[in-house]
C-alpha cells in the first residue's frame, strides 16, 4: 500500500488535501493523472449502467436535501456507529472495529489492550450537519447527504412521469456523499467525502429475488470486464443478523486490498421500504400503477451501490506490477485501456531533424480523440518507463522513416512489442484496441 501511495503522489494520482497547511486527515485531491483515472472509472460505470441500457436512466440530485428526507430514510435515528473513547490517550475508535485499529501509544496493541481504559460505547451519527441561510439555529440545520440513493427515491415519480419507463427499470446517479467516519483511512478506501455510483432498480414484488441474483452477477462481472483479476474479487453474502432492518438480502463485492478483503460495492434488496417511508413522511402516494395488469403496488428495489474512489483504488492496486523490461526493473500499471488515464504517448526519437515537429503534428491529431502525452526528454527507454509507471497502454515513436513514408512505431505496454503503422491508420487502430 505504501508503494501505491508513494507512486500516487509522485506521479500525480492523488495528493493529501491542503498539504501546504499540514494536510487535512483522510481527504485527498486527485491530481492530473488521478482525475483522468477516476473519470474513466465513472464513465465506464455510466456507460454500462445507463448509456447502453434501455431500462435505466440517470439523474443528478443536489447534495442538500429537505431534512425530513433523512428522518424518513432512517438516517437521523439510525445512521450511527458505536464510538468509544480511550480515557488515557483521548483517541476515539469504532467499538465494532477495535481489532482493525492500533493503540496510538503502543502500536503493537489494539485499543483497550494497553493501560488505557475505554469508555462505554455510545452511538455517533455519521451525518455532517450544516446550516442553510444566514441564521444558525436548529430550524436551519441541513445535512450533507450520506448517500446518493435518497435523491433517487424522492424523485421516483418525477422520473417515472417524464421518462416513460415501465417497471422493471432503474435510476442511476453518480455524486458526492459525506460521512463523518470515526476511523477513516487506508488512503482512498475510507474518507469523509467520497463519490458514490448508485443505481436503484425498481421491480415488481415477487420478481425481486431474480433481479437480485442478476445484479450480483452483473456487478461482479463489471470489475473483471475492466481488468480486475477474478481471484482478487469475491462475493460475501450478509448473514441475517448483519442485514440492515430494511434489507431482505445483501451481498458485498469484496476486493483483496493490501490490507485485506474489504467491501468495494454492496448489492441490496431494499424491498419497498424507502418508497413506503417517503410516502408516509411526505404524504404523497409513491406507488406504481401497472397499465397492463391494472394493479397498483409499491415496487421493490435492488440497489447496487459502489464507491467511485474505492473502485479507483482497486483498479490502481490491481494494475500495479513490477517486472524487468530491456534488462531494467520497471514499475508498470497494467490498466485496461479504457481505464488507463493516458491512452497514448508520443515520442520523437531525436530532438532534432524534424522529429519533434512531426511528433507534435501527430499529437494534435490524436488529441482530438484521446488523452495524449508528449515526451521528448531523456532516452527513449526512460520515456517508456515513465509512461509504464502511469499505465499508458500505447506509445508512438516518430523516427527517420516517419519523415519518409509517414509510418510510426506503435508500442504495446504489456507485450512491449513494436510494429510499424501508417499515421493515417493510427486513430482507427488505437480506437480498436481501446474498445476491447
Ligand atoms: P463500509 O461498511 O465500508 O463503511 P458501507 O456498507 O457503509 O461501507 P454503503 O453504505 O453500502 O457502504 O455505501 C456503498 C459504497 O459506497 C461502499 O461499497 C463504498 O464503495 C462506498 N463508500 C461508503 N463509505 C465510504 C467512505 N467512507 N469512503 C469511501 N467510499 C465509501
Amino acid at each position: 500500500m505504501e508503494k501505491i501511495v508513494n507512486l500516487a503522489k509522485r506521479r500525480g494520482f492523488a495528493f493529501q488535501s491542503s498539504e501546504i497547511y499540514g494536510g487535512l486527515a483522510s481527504c485527498w485531491d486527485y491530481g492530473p493523472i488521478g482525475v483522468e483515472l477516476k473519470r474513466n472509472v465513472k464513465e465506464a460505470w455510466w456507460r454500462d449502467m445507463v448509456t447502453r441500457r434501455a431500462d435505466i436512466v440517470g439523474i443528478d440530485c443536489s447534495i442538500l436535501m429537505h431534512p425530513r428526507v433523512w428522518e424518513a430514510s432512517g438516517h437521523v435515528a439510525g445512521f450511527t456507529d458505536p464510538l468509544v473513547d480511550c480515557k488515557l490517550c483521548k483517541e476515539r475508535f469504532r467499538a465494532d472495529k477495535l481489532m482493525d485499529a492500533q493503540c496510538p501509544r503502543k502500536p503493537s496493541k489494539h485499543p483497550g489492550e494497553c493501560e488505557g481504559e475505554l469508555t462505554e460505547a455510545r452511538q455517533f451519527n455519521l451525518m455532517f450537519k450544516t446550516f442553510m441561510g444566514p441564521v444558525e439555529d436548529t430550524a436551519s440545520v441541513v445535512f450533507l447527504r450520506p448517500e446518493t440513493a435518497q435523491g433517487i427515491f424522492v424523485n421516483f415519480l418525477n422520473v417515472l412521469h417524464t421518462s416513460r419507463q415501465k417497471i422493471p427499470f432503474g435510476i442511476a446517479q453518480i455524486g458526492k456523499s459525506f460521512r463523518n467516519e470515526i476511523t477513516p483511512g487506508n488512503f482512498l478506501f475510507r474518507t469523509r467525502e467520497f463519490e458514490q455510483m448508485e443505481m436503484e432498480f425498481f421491480v415488481r414484488p415477487g420478481e425481486d429475488e431474480r433481479w437480485y441474483e442478476y445484479w450480483r452477477e452483473e456487478r461482479l462481472n463489471w470489475y473483471t470486464r475492466y481488468g480486475i483479476r477474478r481471484e482478487n474479487l469475491r462475493l460475501r453474502e450478509h448473514a441475517p443478523e448483519e442485514l440492515a432492518h430494511y434489507a431482505k438480502a445483501c451481498v458485498d463485492v469484496e476486493y483483496h486490498f493490501p490490507f485485506g478483503w474489504s467491501e468495494l460495492e454492496g448489492i441490496a434488496n431494499r424491498t419497498d421500504f424507502d418508497l413506503r417511508r417517503h410516502a408516509e413522511y411526505s404524504g404523497k402516494d409513491l406507488s406504481y400503477y401497472d397499465e397492463e395488469t391494472k394493479e397498483r403496488f409499491y415496487p421493490y428495489v435492488i440497489e447496487p451501490a459502489a464507491g467511485a474512489d474505492r473502485a479507483t483504488l482497486a483498479f490502481l492496486v490491481d494494475a500495479y506490477d513490477e517486472d524487468v523490461a530491456d534488462g531494467e526493473p520497471r514499475v508498470v500499471l497494467r490498466f485496461h485501456p479504457r481505464i488507463a488515464p493516458v491512452k497514448v504517448a508520443v515520442f520523437p526519437l531525436l530532438r532534432k531533424e524534424g522529429h519533434p515537429e512531426r511528433a507534435l503534428e501527430i499529437v494534435d491529431i490524436l488529441r482530438q480523440h484521446f488523452t495524449v502525452q508528449y515526451d521528448q526528454s531523456g532516452s527513449i527507454g526512460r520515456r517508456y518507463r515513465r509512461q509504464d509507471e502511469i499505465g499508458t497502454p500505447f506509445g508512438v515513436t516518430v523516427d527517420h522513416q516517419t519523415l519518409q513514408d509517414n509510418t510510426v512505431t506503435l508500442r504495446d505496454r504489456d507485450t512491449m512489442r513494436q510494429e510499424r503503422i501508417s499515421v493515417e491508420r493510427l486513430v482507427e487502430e488505437l480506437k480498436r484496441r481501446i474498445e476491447i
